[in-house]
This record gives structure tokens, C-alpha cells and sequence, in this order.
């Protein structure tokens, strides 16, 4: 059993909070301060205790959460994206970061300007406007939620999680 399985946390609301590592969610499920909402199929076992071990948990008492923005970095572009060239939808290991509205018409270090692109389509794309070159965006760029890492970690695996993050189609 690998103790160090991510549990998710969630606010008494219900609300996500954090992932953690599986040590400290059995820590709090041992002090009472989780109630256990999911549960794996595996199990801890001691002479006095055996336990289901958590992939959700939920507080007890509700804590208020000052939410962390997702800090705007090339890495956290590339993430979004899934190293995916918005322009052509190729994946390669040399992406770049494209303005779609240029720096020099303007174009700010925002979220929702700057997008992964494959080298060859940064290239074609050079200083113009997408309207200008006959380019578009397979995605429109969003700024991530606070819970966008949450979400990310789900696809490789965590199915139970996935009604706390609001993924359940
Ligand atoms: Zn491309």
C-alpha cells in the first residue's frame, strides 16, 4: 500500500481545497477533523486498526480559504495548452510561447494572450494578427481556475474525484 497516495481535501462545503499526501489525510481522519466522503479499495492495517484508505475527504468545520491565483508562467502556459500548438494542434517537445496579439500592436502578458505554439506556426505567424495571416486559435485562452491542477491531476486517474470538481458531465 502506497501511503503515499493524493487524497483530496474538500472544505465542509464541499468546496475543494488542496490534494495531500495520504499520510496527513490518514493523520487527520485519525484526529477526527475529516469526515471520509470516498474511499479506495485499499486498506491500512495495524493489531488495533484497519482502515479504508481515503481518496476524498471532507473537514469538519468549514475554514475559510483565501484562493491562490495559478502564477502566469511559460510552464503554466504549456500545462493548459497540454503542449499543444493552438495554431496547427501538433505536440511537440520545442514549444514556444506565442502572443496571439503581438507586443508590438499592444498585445499584453495576460492569460488569455499568450498561448503554446509549435515553432514553425510562431515562425508563420511572426508580428501580424491572426485576422492579417489567415491563422486561427483551436482554443480561446482562459486564465485556470484555482482548482485547474486539481482537474489536471484527475486525467491520470482519481476517477472519484471527479464529482468534487465539478468534471461529471
Ligand atoms: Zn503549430
Amino acid at each position: 500500500m502506497n501511503i503515499d497516495k493524493k487524497v483530496l481535501l474538500l472544505n465542509n462545503s464541499y468546496e475543494p481545497i488542496q490534494i495531500i499526501g495520504g499520510k496527513k489525510a490518514i493523520i487527520m481522519l485519525l484526529l477526527e477533523k475529516v469526515d471520509l466522503i470516498e474511499k479506495t479499495n485499499s486498506f491500512i492495517c495495524s493489531e488495533k486498526l484497519k482502515l479504508s484508505f481515503p481518496s476524498v475527504i471532507k473537514l469538519k468545520k468549514y475554514v475559510f480559504i483565501k484562493i491562490k491565483n495559478i502564477p502566469l508562467t511559460r510552464k503554466n502556459i504549456l500545462s493548459r495548452d497540454n503542449n499543444v500548438c493552438q495554431y496547427c494542434g501538433k505536440n511537440s517537445k520545442k514549444m514556444t510561447i506565442d502572443h496571439v496579439i503581438p507586443k508590438d500592436k499592444s498585445g499584453k502578458d495576460t492569460w488569455t494572450n499568450l498561448v503554446s505554439a509549435c515553432s514553425k506556426c510562431n515562425i508563420k505567424k511572426g508580428n501580424y494578427l491572426l485576422s492579417q495571416i489567415n491563422m486561427k486559435l483551436l482554443n480561446k485562452p482562459k486564465k485556470p481556475s484555482h482548482i485547474y491542477h486539481m482537474q489536471k491531476l484527475v486525467k491520470s486517474g482519481n476517477a472519484l474525484w471527479k464529482p468534487y470538481l465539478f468534471m461529471n458531465k
